[in-house]
């Protein structure tokens, strides 16, 4: 069918038809269609404006960012949800893809701490240091550790290395298990890995840590967002906040593969719905929803569907919002702190109801410096089972949200005695919470396991136009993951819209 012959469409005569409904103008065809605004949707979009198509793109929720995004709350507080750090590859990739001005704003973290039982370190988080600690503090042989790193920078993920991260290990670090936890913890922080995945997913996120540090958007999420926004309206992008796109929709192909023909949209503040034509989607939202719930029945092929709902999807979070009262001060304690008291690192441990592990994330008036009042906060972060959390009564998340703040506080006594005293607003969120504002199946905070980028990748195959980027398979999860992925998508589909 022609593109052209596809309608818009309204579920009753509106009286909306102003500059309030989130449809308001919107046009019956775009060459692509992007669902939902995380980093990848973002980038993805961009890159296809960049080439000269016309991009819709369609975020269900009123702010742009996905799971990189803020909120604000009285007193002046400004949360980051996931601006704890990337590595330096961003500076690159923002450039590239972004502007000179996003990457200029970038900026590494240098006081990175570790405080568990088994050691308490501070580091600046790349080779060198982690080289020196490796060898000095846990008495590894200089050659061990530097055929270790060596061993990592020729890792490939075309080398179809079947070796597990416990096995890696194991090769390197015998019996080591406290090696493992400076290894891991961290990286099981950045992308919910475990000892059992495959050993190339740790070695590519970590070896992209190792080679210079820890970085963050200085400036904070809100301004990062906000600079995208401004390139994506300077580059054509049609961009709809409000805009859930229900399905998919498909029609049969020549050859019998389905082929993309648009996107049903609901408007998320009248209730009305729209069908937009388009040759091409690219899908932000999680490859599960994708593919299992916004292509009707059918679409796909039985073993590719029976494929999907097997894929694993990582874990999610529970985080801890506190603000420091404007005109109060902290002592530097770190910029991001990991914290644990169990004697030894332990996957299942790690995402435990009542799991020790904490990080804390400080953000110092630096994180910020266009404020005209300096202001502080500090963010909680615990990796969760979704599972531990969607049976909860009213009254049970309510006194688990209270226990998880309890706890918090009563961890950072430790290095701020006074820290109840200066903080004015405090609030927890939960997998329950992640779920809600981005729609991933159990609000998962990293995507999926590595099996996932099996499904991402080969989607295009078996519906025509139809493109998936986002967390996804550990590696392409996290910021510079997803970012990186949203390009890699997007310019295939813009070469096989040529
Ligand atoms: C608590 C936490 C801390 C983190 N810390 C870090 C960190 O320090 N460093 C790091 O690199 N990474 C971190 N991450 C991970 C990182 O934030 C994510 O991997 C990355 O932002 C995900 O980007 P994405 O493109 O996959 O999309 P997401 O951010 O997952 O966004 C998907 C978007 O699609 C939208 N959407 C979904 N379905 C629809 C629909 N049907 N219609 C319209 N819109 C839809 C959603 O609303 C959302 O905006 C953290 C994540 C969490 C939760």
């Amino acid at each position: 069918m022609c593109q052209c012959l596809v309608f818009l469409t309204f579920s009753s005569f509106t009286t909306q038809m102003d500059a309030k409904n989130p449809l308001f103008g919107i046009q019956k065809y775009y060459d692509a269609i992007v669902i939902g605004s995380g980093l990848a949707g973002l980038t993805g979009a961009n890159y296809l404006a960049k080439a000269g198509h016309s991009v819709l793109l369609l975020e269900h929720h009123y702010q742009l960012g996905g799971l990189a995004t803020y909120f604000k709350r009285p007193g002046g507080h400004i949360f980051d949800i996931s601006l704890h750090g990337f590595p330096h590859g961003m500076i690159k990739s923002c450039r590239k893809y972004w502007s000179k001005e996003i990457a200029d704003s970038i900026h590494q973290l240098k006081d990175i701490r570790f405080i568990n039982p088994e050691f308490n370190i501070q580091t600046t988080f790349d080779r060198e240091d982690f080289t020196r600690i490796l060898i000095e503090k846990f008495g590894v042989p200089a050659e061990r550790v530097h055929g270790f790193f060596e061993h990592l920078a020729q890792m490939n993920y075309y080398d179809n290395d079947k070796r597990t991260t416990r096995e890696l290990f194991e090769e390197f670090f015998p019996g080591r298990t406290d090696v493992w936890r400076l290894l891991l913890e961290p990286i099981a922080y950045a992308n919910g890995s475990t000892l059992n995945e495959p050993a190339i997913t740790y070695g590519i996120v970590f070896s992209n840590f190792m080679s210079k540090g820890v970085y963050i958007f200085q400036g904070g999420t809100d301004l990062l967002i906000q600079k995208m926004t401004e390139e994506l309206n300077k580059n054509g992008v049609d961009i709809r906040r409000n805009c859930l796109a229900e399905k998919i929709l498909t029609e049969a192909g020549a050859d019998g593969v389905p082929v993309v023909r648009g996107v049903r949209v609901r408007d998320m503040r009248f209730g009305e719905v729209a069908e937009i034509s388009c040759k091409s989607v690219l899908s932000n939202a999680n490859i599960r929803n994708t593919v299992e719930e916004m292509l009707d029945p059918g679409t796909v092929p039985a073993d590719f569907l029976a494929e999907s709902e097997a894929v694993r999807v990582n874990t999610s979070s529970c985080q801890v919002y506190m603000g420091i009262r404007e005109g109060e001060t902290i002592p530097h304690i770190g910029d991001l702190v990991f914290t644990s008291e169990a004697p030894k690192f332990d996957s299942d441990d790690l995402v435990d109801l009542h799991t020790t592990s904490r990080t804390y994330s400080v953000y110092y008036p630096d994180t910020r410096p266009q404020r005209k009042i300096p202001h502080y906060a500090i963010v909680t972060s615990i990796n969760q089972r979704f599972s531990n959390w969607e049976n909860l009564s009213a009254e049970e998340y309510e006194a688990e949200k209270k226990r998880i703040i309890e706890e918090s506080f009563a961890g950072l006594e430790k290095y701020i005695p006074d820290i109840r005293a200066k903080v004015d607003w405090v609030e927890a969120a939960t997998p329950r919470t992640v779920r809600r504002y981005v729609r991933h199946r159990d609000g998962t905070s990293f995507g999926t396991k590595f099996e996932g980028l099996k499904i991402s990748m080969e989607l295009p195959e078996k519906v025509r136009g139809l493109y998936h980027a986002g967390s996804v398979g550990i590696i392409m999860s996290g910021w510079l993951g997803t970012i990186n992925y949203g390009v890699i998508t997007a310019n295939k589909m813009a070469l096989a819209m040529k």
